[in-house]
């Protein structure tokens, strides 16, 4: 135990001034937004929903809900399997972004 700076006093003259530092606060707000919530830029359907197409064959068949997978390119846009896997045939691009079409991962 050494404590060295035993010679420093406080003075007894108290400066009181007081000053106030404002804290600003940079409310930044911070848009959670659900990525999971994207809309199919094929058929403007959500696609967490059921595409169009699966929405109207399901009715049909009233076999209850179909599943419709989403699919995410390498671009990061997700679309319906169904919607995408047509318009690939037609156009081998990303209708959002243009970009090369490749299929990072499918799945709910
Ligand atoms: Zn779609
Ligand atoms: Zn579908
Ligand atoms: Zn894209």
């Amino acid at each position: 135990m050494a404590d060295e700076n035993d010679n420093e006093r406080m003075d007894d003259n108290q400066k009181s001034d007081k000053m106030f530092t404002l804290k600003k606060w940079n409310a930044v707000a911070m848009w959670s937004w659900d990525v999971e919530c994207d809309t199919c830029a094929i058929c403007r359907v959500q696609v967490m929903d059921a595409c169009l197409r699966c929405q109207a064959e399901s009715k049909k068949d009233s076999y209850g809900k179909q599943d419709c997978v989403v699919v995410w390119g390498e671009c990061n846009h997700s679309f319906h399997y169904c919607c995408m896997s047509l318009w690939v045939k037609q156009n081998n691009r990303c209708p959002l972004c243009q970009q090369e079409w490749s299929i990072q991962r499918m799945g709910k």
